[in-house]
């Protein structure tokens, strides 16, 4: 059994080295890692190869930088290329970059089965790329590894066979789990940033839709201002390009460093005593750290955490942040387990051995 598994871009790094673990202790299967190359950087790509122990990148297609349309496209060639070379038995893709899609649908035409790691969420919010990558990788994928609960009945709302979905649980809490205890140990973030546990507010921000828009990116900056907390913002690249090119600068609340490993975001995120975030990822991890979180977003694709009290939303335009991070701050919510038993990655690699069709 042969794999191509396709990444590209940090999220889909984390996800990659916990599914690529547990494929690696199965003798049947072989793994083989394409990396697109749309996260380039030390800081958003080597860094979490290393750091992570994942398998080195048997291809690399250095595509990043360009429009959506540009990378995709040139992705879909390069991909294919690497398919019509290799044959697998399954092309293995995660999430919902352009990365995502390129490597579907260079599969799919191909007839070789796609496999799709954290299939099935929606935001129901067409304008993002993102929810336009996750929900076309569902149609094309034959295997639906499904997070979450909703991440079931999203794509059999759609129309797709519900055979083809299985949930399994989150790869990111496989991720907390494994790692958060290597965190602890070897992390000197804290005492780099010279930083209390409890005393200050983590937040990230890099969806489109808030960095692209000057006036979203600058009501959030003025909603940082008037909360009045210490607050920790590791940059996105584009996040900081943006600033960079609208002329804004962070408050003097917000202190502004350069994207960390994922070790030393653990670290960041348990010690913290709030979330502010547009990050899908960070929304669960702040869960998986019983740290209470606001998203700075319209809407979730983790909606159980809103439900549970865990997440409250404060879009941009809201008004809403400042309130929403003083109230948050030392709130908890419902003891609940949405995300699986810590043994998602497990089952996938099981799954990918069972033939397709039986
Ligand atoms: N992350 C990281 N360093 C950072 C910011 C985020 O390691 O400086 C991790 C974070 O812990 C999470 C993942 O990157 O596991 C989330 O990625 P991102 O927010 O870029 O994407 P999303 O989850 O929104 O798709």
């Amino acid at each position: 059994m042969r794999i191509l598994t396709v990444v590209g871009a940090r999220p889909q790094f984390i996800k990659a080295a916990v599914v690529s673990r547990a494929i690696s202790v199965r003798s049947v299967i072989e793994e083989q890692i394409l990396h697109t190359g749309q996260h380039f950087d030390i800081d958003m790509s080597a860094r979490f190869f290393e750091e992570l122990e994942i398998p080195e990148p048997a291809f690399n297609l250095g595509i990043g930088g360009g429009s959506h349309g540009q990378n995709t496209g040139r992705m879909i060639e390069g991909i294919e290329r690497v398919l019509l070379d290799q044959r697998p038995d399954w092309l293995l893709v995660y999430g919902d970059t352009d990365s995502t899609l390129a490597g579907a649908l260079a599969a799919v035409k191909l007839h070789i089965p796609v496999a799709h790691v954290e299939a099935g969420l929606r935001s129901f919010n067409r304008r993002m790329p993102e929810e336009i990558n996750r929900v076309l990788t569902d149609h094309a994928a034959t295997r639906l590894f499904a997070p979450t609960a909703a991440a079931v009945t999203n794509p059999r709302n759609e129309g797709i066979e519900s055979d083809a979905v299985e949930q399994v649980g989150d790869v990111m809490y496989d991720a907390a789990l494994f790692y958060g205890k290597k965190a602890e140990r070897v992390s000197s973030i804290l005492r780099d940033l010279n930083l209390n546990p409890k005393s200050y507010v983590l937040a990230t921000l890099h969806r489109a839709e808030n960095t692209d828009d000057p006036a979203r990116l600058e009501a959030i900056l003025d909603g940082f201002r008037a909360s009045g907390q210490r607050i920790i913002l590791p940059l996105h690249p584009r996040t900081h390009s943006r600033l960079t090119r609208f002329g804004l600068v962070l408050p003097e609340n917000v202190q502004g460093i350069p994207p960390v490993g994922y070790l030393d975001m653990v670290q960041l995120e348990r010690n913290a005593i709030l979330i502010a975030t547009d990050s899908g990822g960070v929304q669960k991890e702040a869960f998986f750290h019983q740290v209470p979180c606001v998203t700075l977003r319209d809407e979730t694709e983790w909606v159980e955490l809103v439900e549970a009290g865990w997440n409250r939303l404060a879009p941009a335009l809201s008004g809403l942040i400042p309130e929403a991070m003083e109230t948050r701050l030392g709130s908890s919510g419902l003891n609940v387990s949405h995300y699986g038993q810590g043994d998602a990655a497990r089952l996938i690699a099981g799954s990918l051995t069972i033939p397709r069709g039986s």
